[in-house]
């Protein structure tokens, strides 16, 4: 594989002074305009997406057009909320009014959605500036983002490494510093491990609290929304914006949506942090190990009480969530046959409407979508479905019930969000390598709590420094224990 050129400039580590929060504080400020800000945004792009590919498409005029008038309305003295200066990058698989929608695929590659997602909209009425779309694995599946229809995401700590998946272009340009944030989705990890790879913040909520509705389903039960961001504070913020009840979504909680920092940080004296034996095996690449040893003591000496967890369903997480998800993928995605939905193979004279199908569905959606469904229909079907499926969610329910009890002896549970650093793309990872990226990060899907990956510092690995993630889940709904616990752990790891 050929490397291509290092023709942008980004931060390794990001300045704490400079997240999205103080950004806006600056155009709030008047030391500059969301429209300036934009321009070089928009530059920056331009010169770093080719080596990149972190977005399949540029919103360059509708940006252009919300930045004036955000402008305009400072300018007068208006409020047009707290995300007011912000640039923000969106995966394809949020339904947005413009430009495409196409999910990795190229059997959306044509959409275009006639409404906004819930969580979109809620971006746009807190004065976010929505720069463009990013590049993902086809329809979520995947940890790497090489499973996408328009090429593989490359990650800006290593351009011949993966970013993680399945939101790597979300990842990649907020580390590349092309979006001071983005929104991802994340059904089994697939904005922590991200997150992790490329040296971000990836938070997702306990399911529920943001609306998927116009979010491309994958796993309906596992699916949510979150921010992917500079830092702990810039999460909780946009978070805060997405977050809340929607008639449109019948899974969305009624739970006020607390702000999160407002209370700041946790003495980390008063924390408990149980630290699960299954998360720090010898599975873990030895940087991973060492950082995450050095995250415990870091705590341990500031005070904090550090618990011993025991989590033995750990692995079984990967097999529960290899059934579920790709059965409900399998009937999410049975709408794309070329009738009612997506690309259509050309027809062929005499071709029956079966066959039809099939050549679509085959040409239309990518090897590992087509495994998905596969499978998914398989452990769906009427000989195997207590096999399988109903043996899934009696374990899922198990999951549940360990992480109940874990969290009856501590707070927060601490562990490390991938057992190891970015691997190189083409890495030709076995599938079950490849499925094991998110062990650590599937059961908060499979419980529904709420989990967050702050960077850990940096790892070696051949000769190249790649950053870590530090992952921290808390039970549900309790976002701002979760943001405030992060936010004491972040401020540790930025003066160690
Ligand atoms: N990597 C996992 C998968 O391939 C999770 C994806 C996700 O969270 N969307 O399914």
């Amino acid at each position: 594989m050929t490397t291509p050129p290092p023709d942008f400039q980004f931060d390794p580590i990001f300045d704490p002074g400079d997240d999205l929060t103080a950004r806006v504080r600056r155009v709030r400020d008047g030391e500059t305009t969301v429209s300036l800000r934009l321009e070089s945004m928009l530059t920056a792009v331009d010169s770093a997406n080719p080596s990149l590919n972190a977005f399949h498409e540029v919103l360059a005029d509708s940006a252009r057009a919300t930045a004036a008038s955000i402008d305009a309305r400072l300018a007068a003295g208006d409020d047009p909320g707290p995300l007011a200066g912000s640039v923000i990058a969106v995966k394809d698989n949020f339904c947005t009014t413009e430009g495409h929608t196409t999910c990795g695929s190229r059997m959306l590659e044509n959409y275009r959605s006639p409404f906004d997602a819930t969580a979109i909209t809620r971006l746009r009425d807190a004065g976010a500036t929505l720069v463009g779309k990013t590049n993902m694995d086809e329809f979520a599946m995947g940890s790497s983002s090489e499973h996408c229809a328009w090429g593989p995401v490359r990650n800006p700590h290593g351009i011949n490494r993966v970013p993680g998946g399945s939101s790597g272009g979300s990842a990649a340009a907020v580390a590349a510093g092309i979006s001071d944030a983005a929104v991802g989705s994340d059904t089994g990890g697939s904005i922590r491990q991200p997150a992790a790879f490329c040296g971000c913040v990836g938070f997702k909520p306990t399911y529920g609290r943001i609306s998927r509705y116009g979010l491309v389903a994958f796993g309906s039960s596992l699916d949510q929304i979150g921010p992917l961001a500079r830092s702990v504070r810039d999460a909780a913020t946009i978070y805060e914006a997405m977050a809340g009840i929607d008639p449109n979504d019948a899974t969305t909680s009624d739970l006020t949506v607390e702000p999160s920092l407002l209370d700041g940080p946790f003495d980390p004296s008063s924390l408990r942090v149980g630290i699960p034996r299954e998360h720090c095996t010898n599975r873990n690449h030895p940087g991973v190990s060492e950082r995450l040893e050095q995250t415990i003591d870091a705590l341990r000496a500031a005070g904090a009480t550090i618990v011993d967890i025991d989590l033995p369903l750990t692995d079984h997480g990967i097999s529960t969530y290899y059934v579920i998800a790709p059965a409900e993928a399998s009937s999410n995605l049975s709408r794309y046959d070329g009738i009612r939905y997506g690309y259509r193979a050309d027809p062929r004279p005499g071709e029956s409407l079966e066959t039809l199908y099939a050549r679509t569905r085959s040409e239309g959606f990518g090897p590992e979508v087509q495994r998905r469904i596969m499978l998914g229909t398989y452990v769906l079907s009427a000989g195997y479905y207590d096999a399988y499926y109903k043996r899934a969610l009696q374990v899922r329910r198990l999951i549940k019930h360990e992480f109940d009890a874990a969290f009856t002896k501590c707070d927060v549970l601490l562990g490390p969000t991938s057992p190891h650093p970015a691997f190189q793309i083409g890495a030709e990872l076995d599938l079950l390598s490849m499925y094991l990226n998110d062990v650590y990060t599937v059961n908060a899907n499979i419980a529904g709590i709420p989990a967050i990956s702050i960077p850990g510092g940096m790892v070696e690995e051949d000769g190249e420094t790649l950053p870590m993630g530090i992952h921290l889940q808390t039970p549900a709904f309790c976002e701002k224990s979760l943001f405030r616990i992060a936010s004491t752990v972040e401020s540790m790891l930025r003066s160690d």
